[in-house]
């Protein structure tokens, strides 16, 4: 039996996998896969956070267990099959009780119970585009769901029933009152478990472990082994926690993106768009990095403020570079939100070092307007823009792939790590 649940959080706090946890410890049944914690549309206007829903399957477990958790003391173990099913109505109780105990005022919570699983279409659209509640409600006939207010949460409960782990990592999370951590103790940890990511952030000296609002969640080490995972909490100096528990997860997969021309980019997308480099890299107010490409249509990207370092990446691009672009699509302004960049090609720069010389007296030519060619004010003769010399500018980027830093990554961005492009 699967239950999903969306929404119970808020930008003041709460967190839906923490809700998880309380439904394992006071529900009598067993997990029969690994909690998940699915990741959707990351540009949706209306949310705020990390957009994430949560998905159980339970029932009375049979075979093998691996301990994968422990909540107040007591071990959470996933068992290999299902033996029994649930009982409907006794899981009902349970989870309408603990998201009434749990939830945030601010959130819109949802849950939705189905002892199938729900058609893969929910995951797809609602981690790269927009659904509606009405056309979710259509595949719940046999489902049973439930919500408190506007509803909007079922699109993400039923997303994260939906999913289907083709590509996946797991996230090892701990929540606990006390929450101090030895940084030393992070970047050991990160140098020697080569499988997790997004520990720590070196150009920025950033635990990237620490959640980033306040939120139940002491910390969450993201990676693609669960058992290295064990092994990486084991390996820190931290507050004893109160709870953890690994989930399975789409962060860290990409699945948000979709390759697109430019004149089929819609808002709120997220895409990969090759083109070619059209209007250069503009600084503007706010610390952003504008720029264009062109693929036939035209379309600006920008490197956020936050995206640091990346930014001196970003300002190096010149027209004609061939690049491939990730990201999400903002509606105002109508631009990329960079998370990556692929440099394809880069174009030949050329740099005016001199004026033309005047064949007739000697003296260097001065520019009529920019592209306007010159002349002598001597003797009034003219010369074409191509007559002046230059010189081949030394391009300091290469080409390749270049991402965000750690501190700005979106949890749905696979790292250049896990695409096995940098190793580290
Ligand atoms: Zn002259």
């Amino acid at each position: 039996m699967w239950i999903g649940i969306d929404d119970t959080d808020s930008l003041k706090g709460g967190c839906t996998t923490y809700v998880a946890t309380e439904i394992i410890a006071e529900m009598p049944y067993d997990l029969i896969k690994f909690p998940r914690l699915v990741r959707l549309n990351p540009n949706i206007p209306w949310k705020t956070r990390g957009n994430g829903a949560i998905a159980l399957c339970i029932g009375i477990g049979g075979g093998k267990r691996k301990k994968i958790g422990e909540i107040d003391g007591k071990p959470v173990y996933l068992y290999s099959y299902k033996k029994e099913e649930a009982d409907l109505k006794e899981v009902k109780k349970i989870v309408m009780e603990v998201i009434e105990k749990n939830y945030m005022e601010e959130a819109d919570p949802a849950f939705v119970i189905s002892k199938k699983k729900l058609p893969y279409w929910i995951y797809k659209k609602a981690v790269k585009g927009i659904v509606e509640k009405e056309e979710v409600e259509k595949e719940l006939k046999e489902a049973y769901y439930h919500y408190y207010k506007q509803g909007r949460g079922i699109i993400g409960a039923s997303a994260a029933i939906a999913w289907k782990p083709k590509d996946k990592t797991y996230e090892l999370l701990t929540y606990g009152e006390e929450k101090w951590i030895d940084k030393e103790s992070v970047i050991k940890m990160d140098k020697t478990c080569k499988s997790t990511f997004n520990n720590y952030d070196y150009e920025n000296d950033y635990i990237a472990i620490l959640p980033k609002a306040n939120s139940p969640v002491f910390y969450g080490i993201r990676g693609d082994d669960w058992k290295e995972l064990i092994k990486a909490k084991k390996m820190l100096k931290a507050s004893k926690e109160e709870r953890w528990l690994i989930f399975e997860t789409n962060q860290a997969t990409d699945e948000h993106l979709q390759k697109k021309k430019i004149k089929d980019i819609k808002p709120y997308e997220s895409v990969i768009v090759k083109g070619i480099v059209k209007k250069e890299p503009k600084d503007i107010p706010g610390g952003h990095v504008v720029f264009s490409i062109y693929d036939g249509n035209e379309i600006d990207c920008t490197a956020y403020e936050p995206t640091k370092q990346f930014r001196n990446i970003i300002r190096q691009l010149r027209q004609g570079d061939e690049v491939v672009v990730y990201g999400g699509v903002r509606e105002k302004p109508f631009t990329i939100n960079l998370e990556k960049i692929e440099i394809k090609k880069l174009a030949d720069v050329y740099e005016k070092v001199e004026n033309p010389i005047c064949k007739k007296c000697g003296k260097h030519m001065k520019s009529i307007g920019k592209g306007k060619g010159y002349r002598c004010i001597n003797c009034g003769i003219k010369a074409k823009e191509a007559e002046a010399k230059y010189v081949k500018v030394e391009r300091k980027i290469k080409p390749g792939f270049y991402e965000v830093p750690v501190i700005a990554m979106r949890h749905l961005t696979k790292p250049l790590k896990r695409m096995g492009i940098i190793k580290n």
